[in-house]
């Protein structure tokens, strides 16, 4: 760090830009048996602010714990940790702000409201607790819920109890809330895994409009692909506590790192195999035959895995030959819309294939040729 740095931050240079910034971040668990789980196990984030970012990852990789780290739920056991430049918790320099001094909004999975009281209640309620020095007039208080539920869409609500709210509505009621209380940084754990699926495609629109506007800076949590991809400028993969890989959707879909990148994200074809490597090209001999590959990433070693993605594969009724090309038969076909999506068996391999519906007219049961060009095929170890 430069001598003339301003104000020393956990954050270092460039961290005025930082809307949250996780540094080594370490929390473990004491099971009920004695056996302890890091659940967090050293992240580091560096979110710019205004920016969306998505933590995706299965049930159980320690998702929840990190957020409510980030929001002073939880202490964790190392790391540091800043929020808009301002650091929040260091174990080495023994900070640790309270949640309600971080100035982070929370929107979470159960809602976590107040059911018996209004609208106009909830929504203000971060407004109307805390220090009474910090809390704004009520007339300014009034004026912020009701901008906030016009955002959000239930103006009309204000005066219903929540408990007599759908989910979607409950889930709008902490949208609000956390608009009203005007934090500049946005923690969301899988805010829409309880409502339906029609609700769940509009407020997740809804919510990414909203922060666009508004610009505060955005964590969300979710086990869903889909929405992990619709929503995020950068996608971060959390597995077992650890960040695995890091990027936009279209960079982790397209070049995903390991083969648990590849199968948690989009539909993937993965097949094992050994490498082989002569001046006929790098190939890679498998249970359905020889696969041939474009390139090979460096410091391989023999056993691996050939990755390629579902719509990168053709399928074809007529009979064909050539690289890459196998007969096989239809075991289900699944109407997407946009696409079809066959599942083909060849040998004891299922594969995934995603055709254009016109294309192709075929039925369980027949024989198919399908096949994926060499360029299409990533490899990577099999760990
Ligand atoms: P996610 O949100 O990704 O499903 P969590 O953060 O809830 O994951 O959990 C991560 C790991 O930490 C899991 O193994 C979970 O069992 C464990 N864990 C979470 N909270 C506690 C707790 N309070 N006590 C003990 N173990 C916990
Ligand atoms: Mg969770």
């Amino acid at each position: 760090m430069s001598a003339t740095a301003v104000a020393p931050t956990a954050a270092g240079p460039g961290s005025e830009r930082l809307g949250i910034h996780v540094q080594g971040l370490t929390k473990h668990f004491r099971r009920k048996n004695g056996d302890l789980v890091a659940a967090v196990d050293g992240v580091t984030l560096e979110i710019e602010r205004g920016e969306f970012w998505v933590l995706l990852g299965p049930s159980g990789c320690g998702k929840t714990t990190l957020l409510r780290c980030i929001a002073g739920l939880e202490e964790p056991d190392g790391g540091e940790l800043s929020v808009d430049g301002r650091p929040v918790y260091s174990r080495e320099r023994r900070i640790h702000v309270p949640t309600e001094r971080r100035g982070i909004g929370m929107v979470f999975q159960g809602y976590a409201l107040w059911p018996h009281m209004n609208v106009r209640s909830n929504v203000a309620f971060p407004l109307t607790t805390g220090p009474r020095r910090n809390r704004p007039p009520r007339k300014e208080i009034d004026r912020r819920v009701r901008e906030a539920l016009e955002l959000v869409g239930i103006p009309e609500l204000i005066e219903q109890p929540v408990g007599l709210l759908s989910g979607g509505q409950q889930q709008r009621v902490s949208l609000a809330r956390a608009i009203a209380a005007g934090n500049d940084v946005v923690l969301f754990d899988e805010p829409l895994s309880n409502v339906d699926a029609k609700v769940r495609e509009q407020l997740r629109v809804e919510i990414r409009s909203l922060q666009r506007r508004l610009g505060f800076t955005a964590l969300y949590v979710t086990h869903d692909q889909e929405e992990a991809m619709e929503l995020a400028d950068k996608i971060a993969v959390l597995s077992n506590g650890n960040v695995v890989q890091l990027g936009s959707a279209d960079d982790i879909y397209n070049n995903p790192r390991t083969r648990y990148v590849a199968e948690f994200i989009g539909a993937a074809n993965v097949i094992e195999g050994t490498l082989v490597r002569d001046a006929g090209g790098a190939r890679v001999r498998t249970a359905i035959g020889e696969i041939a590959v474009a390139t090979v990433p460096a410091d391989l070693g023999d056993d691996v895995v050939v990755i390629s993605r579902a719509h990168r594969w053709w399928v074809s009724t007529e009979p064909r030959q050539g690289e890459n090309t196998w007969v096989g038969t239809v075991e289900t076909i699944a109407h997407f819309g946009s696409h079809l999506q066959l599942t083909v068996k060849v040998g004891q391999q299922i594969l995934k294939v995603w055709t254009d519906p016109e294309h192709v007219s075929t039925s369980g049961g027949a024989e198919v040729w399908v096949g994926v060009e060499p360029a299409a095929c990533l490899l990577m170890g099999d760990a």
